[in-house]
């Protein structure tokens, strides 16, 4: 943007590179206090399965309860800590709250998956499959797949040969793999392929585009094709609207999310609601 502002283009401040610049350094001066003090915490989006007319599971999103600035998203803080030592604290966190949901939920006979989103960092890193190892022998194996890890496209296309063999690792374990915001990135249809995968999740933007624009809603439908020749189950992400659900049921999409059923909601929240759920059956495609 400066080159394009011309001749005196190194002579303007950048705002906002400074100002990300300025927050990345209040995170990290504080991110370790958020962390020990449990400022951190997991917020639940119900995901819901539109065949069985049941909540299938949550994905859990973190939350910072700042003791200045209230309730942050994932957008203010998340990136900054990345390849930072607190990727891998943030990280195990979330994923051993994942598995002692996953513990509650079996003591209460309840079959509710748990989603949670990885942090690229770590899993790439060194650390990633003995920290996943040590969450992961904490649950039942017969319980195990209900856990569903969250990988950015992105993330998988980095460097595939490390990207293949850890998530066969991941695999090894019995836990399910999600490729998140996928149709962002561009995975050659081989690799995507070959990746050990059982869940897509079609990025948001493409769902918000589909309904005015016929070529968000064709790659709906090529992803949805795709998925189902591979085997692959579908969650569509960001479901605002009616129109926008009744537009993926028509394709043929079984599963979603989005502000249209529930927003992500405190824990306690999140679980009334689900056990609240219900399917109008006179009215079918409604569910409000
Ligand atoms: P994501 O995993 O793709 O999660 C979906 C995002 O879309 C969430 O934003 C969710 O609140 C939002 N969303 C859900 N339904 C709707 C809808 O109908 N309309 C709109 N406009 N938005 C909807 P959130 O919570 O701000 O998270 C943003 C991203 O941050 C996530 O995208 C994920 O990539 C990352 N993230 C969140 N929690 C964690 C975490 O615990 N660890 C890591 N590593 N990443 C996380
Ligand atoms: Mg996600
Ligand atoms: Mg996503
Ligand atoms: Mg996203």
């Amino acid at each position: 943007a400066a080159k394009e502002a011309g001749k005196n283009a190194y002579t303007i401040f950048d705002l906002k590179s400074h100002f990300n610049r300025k927050e990345r350094v209040r995170v990290l001066e504080q991110i370790g206090r958020a962390v020990s003090n449990k400022e951190l915490e997991l917020y639940y989006q119900p995901k819901i399965d539109f065949k069985r007319r049941v909540v299938e599971g949550f994905e859990a999103l973190i939350r910072w309860n700042h003791p200045e600035d209230g309730v942050l998203g994932p957008g203010s803080f998340l990136d900054h800590i990345e390849y930072t030592e607190y990727a891998r604290a943030v990280g195990n966190m979330v994923i051993n709250e994942g598995v002692d949901r996953l513990l509650a939920f079996a003591g209460e006979n309840l079959n509710y998956s748990v989603s949670v989103n990885l942090s690229p960092s770590h899993f790439l890193s060194q650390f990633f499959l003995q920290d996943l190892t040590d969450a992961v022998e904490r649950l039942p194996v017969s319980i195990r797949h209900r856990l569903i890890l969250e990988l950015l496209e992105t993330t998988a296309m980095d460097d595939t040969q490390v990207v293949m063999k850890t998530l066969r690792d991941c695999r090894n374990l019995e836990v399910e793999l999600s490729l998140d915001d996928f149709g962002t990135g561009y995975s050659s249809l081989d690799y995507f392929r070959k990746l050990p995968v059982q869940e897509i999740k079609i990025d948001r933007s493409f769902v918000s585009d589909m309904l005015e624009d016929s070529d968000a809603e064709s790659v709906v439908n090529a992803i949805l094709g795709l998925s189902n020749s591979f085997r692959r189950r579908v969650v569509a992400e960001g479901i605002e609207t009616q129109g926008m659900h009744e537009r993926l049921v028509a394709l043929g999409c079984n599963l979603g999310q989005g502000f249209y059923y529930a927003r992500p909601m405190r824990f306690n929240d999140a679980l009334t609601w689900a056990k609240a759920f219900a399917w109008p059956a006179s009215n079918p495609d409604s569910i409000v």
